[in-house]
């Protein structure tokens, strides 16, 4: 029987039974006794949202009574995944929730299980955004993020036969508790038309086209419920849906096609960039929500404040990449066309407003888009950007530029068809511009910006990424936290640094011993949520060896696949020696357009279905691709691994943030020399990390110079023998040569340094297996891995950007 009288349940929880019953009742519109887990999950969700309103009111009218300063927060991504939990821990009514609905007859993790993983991002840089709106909240920084609410967020994958598969994902189609639609926060984006002069000389750009920008606000609660920012995400509609004109006029496609183009801007998160289309609608998402967003900080200082020329004392505007660069020329353009100011006023308004984060040195990740694409959609922008350049390369040129220099600074890159440099206007409209990592600083300084930088000294400034505690420790990994706040007390829960007091009991064997216990509990549900996805059996002793990120070469998941093939193969070869008995864990997505990831993957699954089903290797090896990679697989995956694979080509892996979640977990890295594996390596001390591979510099020297693979080859027995079995198709027996093209490739021409690394790699993971032979000897490497990464808490990396980037200052918490 459902307990809905509040006399069976305890005084305490009155309230919040009853509000959870209310909502069901009159929000959700459910019958409590037939009720499904959906339904308590809207009702629940409601609940605790009213309990954060509250405290949101109060945050906004504190920033606008006290005049503080706000950081927006442009990022194409932010990889939020479930809200709800969240919310709950930051609240501290996990606990008292789940006794609640116990009550109701109601199970919390199933409720949980019902909300949708928001993918509004790709990977690392989307989920940096969500991890630093956590930390703004709970530092009391007042910030808002800016984004795009795509109705469908990144693809869901599914493997069939061994294959990435795409699928939408529809995570709007059940509605969405958290969001607010602010139908009186709406903005005209222009696209296309032309640029007037009026009579009195002012431009003017008279747009061929406006599409409506609507506000949708989610809450961001922080650490222990005491500040609340505002997600505000941009939804398209066109600002004349019905297009009666064209409608009455007989022509009813072409009144719809204006809506669905309008509306396109928000339908999905990376539309196919292959074709010209694709890159003009990804363009007009950037720009769509660069100037909604601006428009936006605009009308609500000018409201608060009264006066323009304050902007850059109140607003702080990072740029997450270079994707909302374009906000740049388009900042000017309303300061200079709509708010009439002078030029070098706008100037430096501007640039004390923006800085900008750099996460990637690949020159083809690097974004520009073609002038001619500019002109024809933005041309009052690409006139903007014209004169932004001219007034730098004449500054540039009064230094004492010569022609190599100034066209290496050019906001406009002369060498491939003429396009525009997004980070190089990045760069050139702020104050500051960071790297995510120290290496990943210092090679922005001597290879992309390296022009930039002499021009513009001491503009860059590094802030090495972090993650937040709060999802990656906290609530992904219940049990390891209760025997930390078990063993040195809860002041770890508000202060990551206590986690050094853990590093006496490193080598405390009954410590240990809880350590590994706790790790066996996330293994047993990791082995059940295996074994329900893909219906592989894993032993819960065996080491987790485990890489889960975007599947991409410079990631080198191919590298891990070949270890895999070489442990089989000796495994097979010697069935009867001490072996490690492990699991290799893969997860990740690939571009759709990404033909070698996607052979990666499918390699992948390949070697998995032959490995699992060979009885000699039975209880030594067994491999596991776990389809759709997400946030919330991510939380069942990391508490659960040994192994941490960071092996990237060193100097392309900016920062990673992964690598510090398993970390933080106690999981041991096997890892280059790249991104903030140094940082890590530094901190947790080269006794406790498997560093293996060529370094960032001499990795580079070989992949300019040309690295011969084939040498490498004739010269590993080890490195021979498993590429001679992928190409020759050991797994792939229904079609031998489905490799072979893969192999070849990477005989003629190992960008990514897979082969040059190898034997050092394999040398590391005997290591790692003569470590794991040892409990005590890996338990205390595992327990000083979590015990000394406290400062890759995204609230250390927060208030670096608050103290040396933003300048603002963090309201004060009660
Ligand atoms: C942390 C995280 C990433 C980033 O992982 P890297 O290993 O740093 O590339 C990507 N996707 C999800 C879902 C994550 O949680």
């Amino acid at each position: 029987m459902i307990k809905t009288s509040p006399m069976d349940v305890p005084a305490g929880d009155v309230e919040l039974h009853e509000l959870i019953v209310n909502k069901l009742i009159y929000s959700v519109a459910a019958r409590e006794e037939r009720a499904g887990p959906r339904d308590w999950f809207l009702a629940t969700t409601l609940a605790v949202r009213d309990r954060i309103i509250d405290r949101w009111r109060l945050c906004n009218a504190a920033i606008a009574d006290e005049g503080r300063k706000q950081v927006c927060y442009l990022s194409m991504e932010f990889l939020i995944g479930r809200l709800l939990g969240d919310a709950l821990g930051n609240l501290g009514m996990t606990d008292q929730v789940r006794r609640v609905l116990a009550g109701l007859e109601v199970n919390l993790d199933e409720v949980l299980g019902q909300e949708p993983d928001a993918a509004l991002g790709n990977g690392g840089l989307g989920r940096l955004a969500a991890c630093f709106m956590d930390s703004m909240s709970s530092l009391g920084i007042p910030a808002i993020g800016y984004g795009i609410r795509y109705e469908h967020g990144l693809f869901r994958q599914l493997v069939r036969e061994g294959q990435q598969q795409e699928v939408p994902e529809d995570w709007l189609s059940l509605g969405n508790p958290w969001e607010f639609e602010r139908s009186s926060v709406t903005y005209d984006v222009g696209f296309g038309g032309h640029v007037a002069q009026a009579a009195d000389g002012q431009l003017e750009w008279v747009p061929g086209e406006t599409v409506r920008a609507i506000a949708y606000d989610t809450p961001v609660v922080g650490w222990r419920g005491r500040w609340v920012n505002t997600l505000r995400l941009w939804s398209a509609r066109a600002t004349d849906p019905l297009h009666l004109d064209a409608f009455n006029s007989g022509d009813h496609v072409g009144a719809q096609l204006a809506r669905v183009r309008a509306e396109a801007i928000s339908r999905v998160l990376y539309p196919g960039d292959d074709s010209p289309a694709g890159q003009e609608l990804r363009l007009r998402q950037e720009y769509f929500f660069a100037s909604a967003s601006l428009q936006d900080m605009i009308r609500r200082h000018v409201r608060l404040h009264g006066d323009i020329l304050t902007l850059a004392d109140k607003i702080s505007v990072q740029l997450n990449d270079t994707h909302p660069a374009v906000g740049v020329a388009e900042l000017m353009r309303l300061l200079v066309d709509v708010h009439e100011l002078e030029w070098e006023k706008a100037w430096e308004i501007s640039r004390a407003t923006f800085s900008y984060t750099n996460h990637t040195l690949m020159p083809e990740a690097l974004e520009s888009w073609p002038v001619p694409l500019m002109e024809r959609l933005l041309p009052r922008n690409m006139q903007i950007i014209y004169m932004i350049n001219g007034r730098h390369l004449e500054a540039a040129r009064a230094d004492g530029a010569g022609d190599a220099l100034l066209s290496a600074v050019s906001l406009i890159d002369e060498h491939h068809g003429r396009r525009v440099r997004m980070g190089h206007l990045a760069f050139i409209g702020s104050h500051k511009v960071n790297g995510v990592s120290a290496l990943h600083t210092g090679l922005m300084k001597t290879t992309v910006f390296a022009e930039l930088n002499r021009v513009c000294p001491g503009r860059i400034t590094n802030k090495t990424n972090g993650i937040t505690f709060r999802r990656w420790l906290l609530r992904a990994n219940p049990g390891l936290t209760q025997l930390i706040v078990d063993t040195i007390g809860p002041r770890v829960l508000d202060d990551p640094e206590r986690l050094a007091d853990l590093v006496p009991y490193a080598r405390d064997a009954a410590f240990q011993q809880e350590f590994a216990a706790q790790r066996q509990v996330a293994k047993q549900a990791l082995v059940r949520v295996v074994q329900e996805r893909i219906g592989v059996q894993l032993d819960p002793h065996a080491l987790f060896d485990v890489q889960i990120k975007r599947i991409h070469e410079y990631k080198r998941q191919l590298l891990n696949i070949l270890h895999t093939v070489w442990l089989y193969n000796a495994m097979r070869a010697q069935p009867t020696s001490p072996w490690v008995p492990r699991a290799k864990i893969f997860a990740g997505k690939a571009a759709p357009s990404y033909r070698q990831a996607k052979l990666i993957i499918r390699l992948a699954n390949d070697v998995a279905r032959v490995v699992n089903s060979d009885p000699t290797v039975r209880g030594l090896l067994k491999v596991a691709f776990l389809p759709n990679y997400n946030v919330t697989l991510a939380e069942s995956i990391i508490p659960a691994a040994d192994l941490s694979e960071q092996i990237s080509t060193a100097g392309l892996e900016a920062s990673g943030t992964g690598n510090m979640k398993f970390a933080l977990n106690g999981a041991l890295t096997i890892g280059t020399l790249d991104g903030a594996n140094v940082e890590i390596s530094e901190r947790v001390g080269l006794d406790n990390i498997f560093i293996f591979g060529l370094e960032a510099g001499p990795a580079s020297v070989l992949r300019r110079d040309g690295y011969d693979a084939r040498a490498a080859m004739a010269a590993s027995d080890d490195l021979s023998g498993v590429l001679e079995a992928i190409s020759s198709g050991v797994f792939s027996p229904g079609e031998p040569d489905r490799y072979k093209g893969l192999v070849e490739g990477l005989l003629a021409h190992d960008h990514f340094l897979v082969t040059a690394d190898f034997d050092s790699y394999v040398r590391a993971q005997r290591h790692v297996a003569t470590r794991w032979s040892s409990p005590s000897d890996w338990w205390r490497s595992a327990v000083l891995n979590t015990a000394n990464v406290a400062w890759f808490s995204s609230d250390r990396t927060i208030q670096e950007y608050a103290g040396e980037i933003w300048q603002v200052r963090a309201a004060p918490l009660d």
